[in-house]
């Protein structure tokens, strides 16, 4: 506090001698610190338009601010060209547009980018931006760090640092749409990022709701996908608040070898998880996804798949084979691609939808974690 009285009366001596200076000195005593500002891009439309209310703006004003936001990509409110000058003023006075810092993004020779964001307190984030046939997928992270320590993770071994608030995560999204030539092409989500999703709820919940509404980004329900580790309670709390898509990183079919490689497995074992995943309310024509991570030697002999296929049964389900992505200080490895097609295979037989997935962008800082874990080493 004293800092700043000394430099508001430092501005003030000033003021004597040039006339601008009485105009600095003014705003710093009337702009709120940025801390103070209400986070605008962390509010869904109507506690936005209650807000506009408040600051003597029409509620309808609200889905234009929105529309600049989401869809028009804006970065600031003087942006906002069918707002007067006045509201944008009082924009800029009262609330906060948060823009994450770009560090560094990484071209692989596929075309995957995987973009680091540093956060105002100097953590790290990832992004990663996947090129498909005819369009994009951007995997986006929930958390800095995480605390569920899955044994194959490089983002688990680096522990929690914090939740992401809804701006932050929406605006990952937000910000890789700024940097492509055709934002419109990036039409698929992934929360499959750093951290698990469901541990950050309620700012998780927040963020997909302005992704999915039509006064928002406006992603299609069926395109956007949150991946559990396996939180059995807010699943299906999730099944209810949202209809976009459900995975499973399930990576065993038995208590023991799960409990091995996820120690959440403790809390929530297979038959609670699986349970969940019957009572999961699935929107008509949908399916879960099951992500299987192929560990040689662990979880990929012909008994798994047997005994992945009876888990199963019942589910509407479709199953990711992911070979595992080694990293530094790993020991474990990816089987063979005979074996994962032979493991493949057996599902099949058993009349599951199964898609073998390459991990891409090898050539980069490819784990989860790589790129933000290096630079939180320094
Ligand atoms: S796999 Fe997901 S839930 Fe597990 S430690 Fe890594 S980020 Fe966390």
């Amino acid at each position: 506090m004293s800092a700043v009285v000394s430099l508001q009366t430092k501005k003030t001596f000033l003021c004597v001698l040039c006339v601008s200076a009485v105009k600095t000195s003014f705003e710093s005593v009337t702009d709120k610190p940025f801390f103070m500002k209400i986070d605008i891009k962390g509010m869904d439309l109507e506690e936005t338009r209650q807000w506009v209310g408040t600051i003597g703006l029409e509620s309808y004003r609200a889905a234009q601010i929105r529309q600049w936001i989401f869809k028009g990509l804006a970065v600031s409110f003087q942006e906002m060209t069918n707002l007067s000058k006045a509201a944008r003023h009082n924009l800029e006075q009262e609330a906060q547009l948060q823009v994450l810092e770009e560090a560094e993004v990484q071209v692989s020779r596929d075309g995957t980018r995987k973009h680091l964001f540093r956060l105002h307190d100097g953590s790290f984030i990832e992004a990663v931006l996947i090129p498909e046939r005819d369009h994009f997928t951007l995997c986006i992270s929930s958390q800095s760090g995480c605390s569920m320590g899955c044994r194959f993770c490089l983002t688990g071994k680096q522990g929690f640092k914090r939740n992401l608030t809804p701006s932050e995560i929406a605006d990952q999204v937000i910000q890789v749409r700024r940097s492509m030539e055709d934002p419109d092409r990036l039409t698929n989500l992934v929360l499959m990022g750093m951290g698990e999703p469901l541990a950050n709820y309620a700012a998780v919940i927040k963020a997909i709701r302005n992704i999915v509404d039509l006064e928002g980004m406006n992603f299609s329900n069926r395109k956007v996908t949150l991946s559990t580790c396996g939180l059995v309670p807010e699943i299906l709390r999730f099944g209810n608040d949202v209809t976009v898509n459900l995975a499973v990183s399930l990576n065993a079919a038995d208590n023991e070898t799960r409990d091995f490689l996820m120690p959440i497995n403790h809390a929530y074992p297979l038959e609670t998880l699986m349970a969940a995943c019957r009572e999961f309310p699935l929107p008509h024509g949908r399916r879960i996804t099951f992500e299987y991570i192929l560990i040689k030697g662990v979880n990929d002999r012909d008994e798994d798949a047997i005994r992945l296929a009876k888990l199963l049964t019942g589910i509407k389900a479709k199953v990711n084979l992911i070979p595992l992505n080694p990293h530094q200080g790993l020991d474990m490895s990816p089987p063979t691609e005979e074996r994962m097609v032979a493991f493949q295979e057996i599902l099949i037989q058993h009349r599951f939808t199964v898609m073998i997935r390459k991990s891409k962008g090898r050539d980069i800082s490819a784990a989860c974690g790589q790129l933000a874990g290096k630079r939180a080493e320094g």
